[in-house]
Protein backbone atom coordinates (compact mmCIF):
# COMPACT_ATOMS: atom_id res chain seq x y z
CA UNK A 1 0.00 0.00 0.00
CA UNK A 2 1.22 3.67 -0.76
CA UNK A 3 0.52 6.38 2.21
CA UNK A 4 0.31 8.66 -0.64
CA UNK A 5 -3.30 7.21 -0.43
CA UNK A 6 -3.78 8.47 3.03
CA UNK A 7 -6.22 11.32 3.54
CA UNK A 8 -4.58 13.84 5.92
CA UNK A 9 -6.63 13.08 8.46
CA UNK A 10 -5.64 9.15 8.50
CA UNK A 11 -2.30 10.34 7.92
CA UNK A 12 -1.61 12.48 11.71
CA UNK A 13 -3.69 9.58 13.20
CA UNK A 14 -1.25 7.51 11.76
CA UNK A 15 1.63 9.56 12.97
CA UNK A 16 0.52 10.67 16.46
CA UNK A 17 0.00 6.90 17.10
CA UNK A 18 3.22 5.96 16.13
CA UNK A 19 2.16 2.78 14.14
CA UNK A 20 5.13 0.74 12.43
CA UNK A 21 4.85 1.14 8.82
CA UNK A 22 3.98 -3.06 8.63
CA UNK A 23 1.36 -3.98 6.08
CA UNK A 24 -0.14 -5.95 9.37
CA UNK A 25 -0.34 -2.24 11.23
CA UNK A 26 -2.00 -0.96 8.10
CA UNK A 27 -4.47 -3.45 8.13
CA UNK A 28 -5.35 -2.61 11.80
CA UNK A 29 -4.92 0.97 11.51
CA UNK A 30 -7.62 0.91 8.46
CA UNK A 31 -10.21 -1.17 10.50
CA UNK A 32 -9.62 1.16 13.46
CA UNK A 33 -10.30 3.77 11.70
CA UNK A 34 -13.44 2.68 9.98
CA UNK A 35 -14.79 2.05 13.56
CA UNK A 36 -13.88 5.59 14.23
CA UNK A 37 -15.91 6.95 11.16
CA UNK A 38 -18.50 4.54 12.65
CA UNK A 39 -18.58 6.22 16.26
CA UNK A 40 -18.47 9.25 14.64
CA UNK A 41 -21.14 8.89 12.33
CA UNK A 42 -23.54 7.56 15.44
CA UNK A 43 -22.12 10.84 17.57
CA UNK A 44 -23.10 13.04 14.78
CA UNK A 45 -27.34 11.65 14.76
CA UNK A 46 -27.28 11.59 18.29
CA UNK A 47 -26.34 15.61 19.27
CA UNK A 48 -28.95 16.39 16.10
CA UNK A 49 -31.98 14.31 18.23
CA UNK A 50 -30.81 15.84 21.34
CA UNK A 51 -30.94 19.59 19.15
CA UNK A 52 -34.77 18.44 17.46
CA UNK A 53 -35.31 17.57 20.87
CA UNK A 54 -34.49 20.72 22.94
CA UNK A 55 -36.07 22.79 20.31
CA UNK A 56 -39.66 20.73 20.64
CA UNK A 57 -39.73 21.52 24.13
CA UNK A 58 -38.38 24.86 24.68
CA UNK A 59 -39.70 26.71 21.71
CA UNK A 60 -43.78 28.36 22.13
CA UNK A 61 -43.86 29.97 18.38
CA UNK A 62 -44.81 27.53 15.99
CA UNK A 63 -42.14 25.65 13.52
CA UNK A 64 -43.39 25.52 9.81
CA UNK A 65 -42.92 21.77 9.71
CA UNK A 66 -44.80 21.02 6.49
CA UNK A 67 -43.67 22.19 2.91
CA UNK A 68 -47.25 23.11 2.40
CA UNK A 69 -48.65 26.82 2.76
CA UNK A 70 -52.49 27.77 2.80
CA UNK A 71 -53.94 31.35 1.77
CA UNK A 72 -56.84 32.35 3.91
CA UNK A 73 -59.30 34.78 2.57
CA UNK A 74 -61.80 35.99 4.69
CA UNK A 75 -64.50 37.24 2.49
CA UNK A 76 -65.93 40.62 1.71
CA UNK A 77 -64.40 43.01 4.18
CA UNK A 78 -64.54 47.13 4.70
CA UNK A 79 -67.83 48.68 2.57
CA UNK A 80 -68.58 45.35 1.65
CA UNK A 81 -70.54 43.50 4.09
CA UNK A 82 -71.42 40.57 2.13
CA UNK A 83 -74.49 38.95 3.12
CA UNK A 84 -76.27 39.01 6.58
CA UNK A 85 -78.42 37.78 9.18
CA UNK A 86 -82.35 38.87 8.89
CA UNK A 87 -82.07 41.47 11.42
CA UNK A 88 -78.78 42.78 9.87
CA UNK A 89 -76.63 42.51 13.13
CA UNK A 90 -74.43 39.34 11.76
CA UNK A 91 -72.51 39.89 8.80
CA UNK A 92 -70.53 37.42 6.54
CA UNK A 93 -67.58 40.61 6.92
CA UNK A 94 -67.21 40.06 10.29
CA UNK A 95 -67.84 36.26 11.08
CA UNK A 96 -65.80 35.26 7.53
CA UNK A 97 -62.74 37.29 9.32
CA UNK A 98 -63.52 35.34 13.02
CA UNK A 99 -63.36 32.00 11.46
CA UNK A 100 -60.23 32.77 8.79
CA UNK A 101 -58.50 33.42 12.07
CA UNK A 102 -59.18 30.81 13.91
CA UNK A 103 -58.75 28.75 10.83
CA UNK A 104 -55.02 30.55 11.03
CA UNK A 105 -54.33 29.41 14.63
CA UNK A 106 -55.56 25.93 14.02
CA UNK A 107 -53.24 25.49 11.04
CA UNK A 108 -50.47 27.35 12.61
CA UNK A 109 -50.66 24.91 15.50
CA UNK A 110 -50.24 21.44 13.20
CA UNK A 111 -46.86 23.10 11.60
CA UNK A 112 -48.42 24.76 8.50
CA UNK A 113 -47.15 28.26 7.26
CA UNK A 114 -50.27 30.53 6.48
CA UNK A 115 -50.69 33.81 4.68
CA UNK A 116 -53.93 35.80 5.61
CA UNK A 117 -55.47 38.31 2.21
CA UNK A 118 -56.73 40.14 5.33
CA UNK A 119 -56.87 40.41 9.14
CA UNK A 120 -59.05 43.17 9.91
CA UNK A 121 -62.58 44.47 8.83
CA UNK A 122 -61.82 47.95 7.80
CA UNK A 123 -60.05 46.65 4.70
CA UNK A 124 -61.83 46.71 1.28
CA UNK A 125 -60.20 44.26 -1.53
CA UNK A 126 -61.32 43.23 -5.02
CA UNK A 127 -60.95 39.86 -6.13
CA UNK A 128 -57.97 40.44 -8.15
CA UNK A 129 -55.87 41.83 -5.17
CA UNK A 130 -56.80 38.49 -3.21
CA UNK A 131 -55.82 35.90 -5.71
CA UNK A 132 -52.55 38.42 -6.95
CA UNK A 133 -51.78 37.98 -2.78
CA UNK A 134 -52.29 34.10 -2.66
CA UNK A 135 -50.21 33.80 -6.10
CA UNK A 136 -47.65 36.00 -5.25
CA UNK A 137 -46.86 33.51 -2.31
CA UNK A 138 -46.76 30.60 -3.88
CA UNK A 139 -49.22 28.91 -1.66
CA UNK A 140 -50.49 25.12 -2.00
CA UNK A 141 -53.90 25.92 -1.53
CA UNK A 142 -56.16 28.86 -1.29
CA UNK A 143 -59.58 29.21 0.63
CA UNK A 144 -61.98 31.36 1.15
CA UNK A 145 -64.23 31.69 3.72
CA UNK A 146 -68.00 32.64 3.39
CA UNK A 147 -71.45 31.92 4.59
CA UNK A 148 -74.34 31.10 2.35
CA UNK A 149 -77.25 33.27 2.46
CA UNK A 150 -81.44 32.28 1.37
CA UNK A 151 -84.56 34.11 2.01
CA UNK A 152 -85.98 31.19 3.64
CA UNK A 153 -84.38 30.96 7.35
CA UNK A 154 -85.18 27.03 7.70
CA UNK A 155 -82.83 26.30 5.13
CA UNK A 156 -79.12 25.59 6.45
CA UNK A 157 -76.36 23.56 4.72
CA UNK A 158 -72.97 23.38 3.99
CA UNK A 159 -71.36 23.83 0.32
CA UNK A 160 -68.22 24.30 -1.74
CA UNK A 161 -67.76 26.31 -4.36
CA UNK A 162 -64.88 25.22 -7.25
CA UNK A 163 -64.17 26.29 -10.56
CA UNK A 164 -60.83 24.48 -11.62
CA UNK A 165 -60.98 20.60 -12.51
CA UNK A 166 -57.85 20.95 -9.68
CA UNK A 167 -59.95 22.46 -6.88
CA UNK A 168 -62.60 19.93 -6.80
CA UNK A 169 -60.76 17.73 -4.23
CA UNK A 170 -60.06 20.45 -2.09
CA UNK A 171 -63.58 21.77 -2.07
CA UNK A 172 -64.98 18.17 -1.38
CA UNK A 173 -62.76 17.72 1.22
CA UNK A 174 -63.82 20.63 2.94
CA UNK A 175 -67.22 20.70 2.72
CA UNK A 176 -67.56 17.34 3.98
CA UNK A 177 -65.33 17.59 7.37
CA UNK A 178 -67.34 21.55 7.27
CA UNK A 179 -70.67 19.66 7.49
CA UNK A 180 -69.75 17.00 9.58
CA UNK A 181 -68.50 19.48 11.97
CA UNK A 182 -71.61 21.37 12.10
CA UNK A 183 -73.52 18.60 12.46
CA UNK A 184 -75.56 19.90 9.28
CA UNK A 185 -76.16 18.65 5.67
CA UNK A 186 -72.86 18.08 3.19
CA UNK A 187 -74.52 19.70 0.04
CA UNK A 188 -71.38 18.64 -2.39
CA UNK A 189 -69.30 21.02 -4.50
CA UNK A 190 -70.44 23.25 -7.21
CA UNK A 191 -68.81 24.72 -10.35
CA UNK A 192 -69.16 28.61 -9.87
CA UNK A 193 -66.95 31.33 -11.80
CA UNK A 194 -65.19 33.37 -9.35
CA UNK A 195 -62.18 35.27 -9.51
CA UNK A 196 -60.67 33.88 -6.66
CA UNK A 197 -61.04 29.98 -7.92
CA UNK A 198 -60.29 30.79 -11.80
CA UNK A 199 -57.60 33.52 -11.73
CA UNK A 200 -55.52 31.46 -8.55
CA UNK A 201 -52.88 29.43 -10.18
CA UNK A 202 -52.95 26.47 -7.12
CA UNK A 203 -55.89 24.42 -5.69
CA UNK A 204 -59.01 26.74 -4.12
CA UNK A 205 -62.39 26.31 -2.95
CA UNK A 206 -64.70 28.67 -1.60
CA UNK A 207 -66.17 27.31 1.93
CA UNK A 208 -69.73 28.40 2.18
CA UNK A 209 -69.72 26.93 5.92
CA UNK A 210 -73.17 27.38 6.62
CA UNK A 211 -76.79 29.81 6.23
CA UNK A 212 -75.98 32.97 7.72
CA UNK A 213 -79.79 33.74 7.39
CA UNK A 214 -80.73 30.76 9.22
CA UNK A 215 -82.74 30.84 12.03
CA UNK A 216 -81.01 28.27 14.20
CA UNK A 217 -77.57 29.33 13.10
CA UNK A 218 -78.52 32.68 14.16
CA UNK A 219 -79.70 31.15 17.90
CA UNK A 220 -76.15 29.54 18.03
CA UNK A 221 -74.03 32.78 17.22
CA UNK A 222 -75.83 34.85 19.20
CA UNK A 223 -75.63 32.24 21.98
CA UNK A 224 -72.32 33.29 24.15
CA UNK A 225 -71.90 29.36 25.39
CA UNK A 226 -72.09 28.39 21.58
CA UNK A 227 -68.50 27.03 19.76
CA UNK A 228 -70.08 27.91 16.21
CA UNK A 229 -67.51 29.50 14.63
CA UNK A 230 -64.43 27.59 16.44
CA UNK A 231 -66.20 24.15 15.42
CA UNK A 232 -66.35 25.59 11.57
CA UNK A 233 -62.75 25.84 11.43
CA UNK A 234 -61.97 23.09 12.46
CA UNK A 235 -63.76 21.05 10.35
CA UNK A 236 -62.28 23.42 7.03
CA UNK A 237 -59.09 22.92 9.08
CA UNK A 238 -59.77 19.39 8.88
CA UNK A 239 -60.65 19.18 5.06
CA UNK A 240 -57.41 21.50 3.94
CA UNK A 241 -55.37 19.20 6.05
CA UNK A 242 -57.32 15.43 4.57
CA UNK A 243 -56.76 16.79 0.96
CA UNK A 244 -52.70 18.29 1.65
CA UNK A 245 -52.49 14.51 2.94
CA UNK A 246 -54.00 12.78 -0.33
CA UNK A 247 -54.81 15.00 -2.89
CA UNK A 248 -55.44 12.00 -5.46
CA UNK A 249 -57.96 10.48 -2.94
CA UNK A 250 -59.74 13.82 -2.43
CA UNK A 251 -59.70 14.34 -6.10
CA UNK A 252 -61.23 10.63 -6.57
CA UNK A 253 -63.76 11.29 -3.71
CA UNK A 254 -65.16 14.57 -5.07
CA UNK A 255 -66.53 13.09 -8.24
CA UNK A 256 -69.27 11.74 -6.41
CA UNK A 257 -70.57 15.20 -4.49
CA UNK A 258 -70.56 17.42 -7.64
CA UNK A 259 -73.75 19.07 -7.81
CA UNK A 260 -74.86 22.27 -10.35
CA UNK A 261 -75.80 25.36 -8.21
CA UNK A 262 -78.91 26.60 -8.59
CA UNK A 263 -78.77 30.03 -6.88
CA UNK A 264 -76.79 32.79 -6.84
CA UNK A 265 -73.67 33.21 -4.12
CA UNK A 266 -72.20 35.54 -2.01
ZN1 LIG B 1 -69.72 35.86 0.73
Amino acid sequence: MNRTHYTPSRRSYYQSSNISKTETTHRRFKKRSIILFILFIAGVFAFNSQITHAGDHKSATPIYSHKQTVCIDPGHGGADPGASSNDGLITERDINLTVALKLRDILNAQGYEVFMTRTSNSVSMDNRVRYTYCNDHHASVMVSVHHNFFDDDTVDYAMDLFYKPVDKGLANSIVSATASKLNITDNGIAQFEDGVLSESTMPAAVSEGFFITSSDEYSLLTDSTSTRLADEASGIASGIVTYLNNPAKANAAAETNIQTLDRSSD
